[in-house]
C-alpha cells in the first residue's frame, strides 16, 4: 500500500470522485482506506448499553485505495514512486516531478 495515514488524497473514481481529504485509517489487508468526510453514512443508532444517546451519527466508511491518489503539493494528484534518498532510505516519489511525498 503506497498510501498512508495522514497523506492527502483526491478520490478519482467511484461515487465520492472529486474528492479530497485527509486518510485517517489504512487497511491493507481489504487493499481499503478511510478518509476524513468523504463517504460517509448516515448510521442509525438505538440507545443500548454502550450509547446512551440514541440518533443519527456520521461515520466515515472506506474506499478502495485502487480509486484514489495521493495529492503532490506541487502538482496535484499523482502516482507514486520509490527512490533512495541520500541516507540510502527509501521514500516515496511524486511520478510528476520527482520531489519526496
Ligand atoms: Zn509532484
Amino acid at each position: 500500500m503506497k498510501i498512508r495515514k495522514g497523506d492527502k488524497v483526491k478520490v478519482l473514481a467511484g461515487k465520492e470522485r472529486g474528492r479530497e481529504g485527509t486518510v485517517t485509517r489504512v487497511l491493507p489487508g481489504e487493499n481499503r482506506l478511510i478518509i476524513e468526510r468523504v463517504n460517509v453514512a448516515k448510521k442509525h443508532l438505538k440507545p443500548n448499553n454502550k450509547v446512551t444517546q440514541g440518533g443519527i451519527i456520521d461515520k466515515d466508511m472506506p474506499i478502495s485505495a485502487s480509486n484514489v491518489q495521493i495529492i503532490c503539493s506541487a502538482d496535484g494528484p499523482t502516482r507514486v514512486g520509490y527512490k533512495f534518498n541520500s541516507d540510502g532510505v527509501k521514500v516515496r516519489v511524486c511520478k510528476k516531478c520527482g520531489g519526496e511525498l
